[in-house]
């Protein structure tokens, strides 16, 4: 299928490569790769004979339109690093790390919350210390839970607020969706959604805070728990 493959590639050994990786790199038009020199070890090592163009930091906004373009064209490209997860130093595949390196949020730092306690006080204090931080805050969500996490985030983050959630990475209903945690609620919520979700939520800096008074808050929140 046409369009942009992030691919992670091996930290070290260069066994560490899953099939998948290896057909996508082979059927690609271009890879666009950090450091080309390095790339090409692991490209020649597997014979595959794709062009490689470089694509790092220094040149990334020259490089954007005729990426753009020739995504546009409908050819297959491929971002690689010189090891690991694009965007991300090193780790290898695992559901946190696919979907921050795939999600557009800050990747330099962010805190891997997993999944919430089911109720209570400390489930609000995590949410509340997660909604302050700066870095994004990523979460393992079960999806019957998942209307009540957007009502709850929406109130202690802000409607504001950007978020990704990633359903069901790598499999046939893969779904990437972004927005904000307002628009968010009216897309999905009280909806029955299926599959494994990781939820994205950007770090504070980059948005207005919309602190509900603390009478605001014990009063929704105190509705979310006793339903
Ligand atoms: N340690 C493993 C990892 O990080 O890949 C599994 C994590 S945990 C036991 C399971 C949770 O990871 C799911 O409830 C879901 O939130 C997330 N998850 C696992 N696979 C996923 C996928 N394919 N797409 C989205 N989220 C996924």
């Amino acid at each position: 299928k046409r369009g942009l493959y992030l691919v992670g590639t091996p930290i070290g050994n260069l066994e560490d490569i899953t099939l998948r990786a290896l057909r996508v790199l082979k059927s690609a038009d271009v890879i666009l790769s950090e450091d080309t020199r390095h790339s090409g070890k692991l490209l020649h090592h597997y014979n595959i004979r794709t062009p490689l163009l470089s694509y790092h930091k220094f040149n990334e906004s020259q490089r954007e339109q005729q990426v753009l373009r020739r995504l546009k064209e409908g050819e297959i490209v491929v971002l690689i690093s010189d090891a690991g997860t694009p965007g991300i130093s090193d780790p290898g595949p695992c559901a946190v790390v696919a979907a921050l390196s795939a999600s557009g949020l800050d990747t330099d730092e962010f805190t891997f919350v997993g999944f919430l306690s089911k109720h209570g006080p400390s489930r609000r204090e995590r949410l509340t210390a997660s909604a302050n931080e700066a870095r994004t805050q990523i979460f393992y969500v079960p999806p019957h839970k998942f209307s009540q996490f957007l009502e709850e985030s929406s109130l202690l983050f802000g409607d504001s607020r950007r978020c990704v959630m990633a359903r069901e990475m790598t499999k046939i209903h893969e779904e990437f969706w972004r927005g904000t945690l307002g628009e968010a609620k009216v897309r999905f919520l009280n909806q029955q959604l299926k599959g494994e979700m990781t939820l994205l939520i950007e770090g504070r800096t980059n948005c207005l805070v919309e602190t509900p008074s603390e009478d605001q808050l014990e009063h929704e929140l105190g509705e979310l728990i006793s339903r």
